[in-house]
């Protein structure tokens, strides 16, 4: 797996996941809750919204995977991961 982007905003960056409900509140400019994992694999954690985190927390360890798959995380440039941070951070 490729380990960096070019993001049109930050150019060349690591790599991150968010799932796709923080990757249209960016565009749309919601706040969207920030919650992220303890990988380290990537340039960040792995990172998704508060409704996101709602269903984690109620999910069994067998509906992990199922979580995973709705989230469907989609790339984002660490910078970009970082910004999201900033702006989604605190809600929730
Ligand atoms: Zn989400
Ligand atoms: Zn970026």
């Amino acid at each position: 797996m490729k380990k960096t982007c070019n993001c049109p905003v930050h150019g060349e960056q690591g790599i991150s996941l968010v799932c796709v409900h923080i990757a249209h509140a960016v565009d749309a400019g919601e706040k969207a809750g920030f919650f992220w994992g303890s990988t380290d694999d990537l340039a960040r954690p792995d990172a998704w919204c508060k409704s996101c985190e709602d269903k984690l927390v109620a999910a069994s360890d067998d509906a992990q995977d199922q979580w995973f798959r709705e989230a469907d995380f989609k790339i984002f440039c660490a910078s970009c991961w970082d910004v999201a941070k900033q702006v989604f951070g605190g809600f929730a």
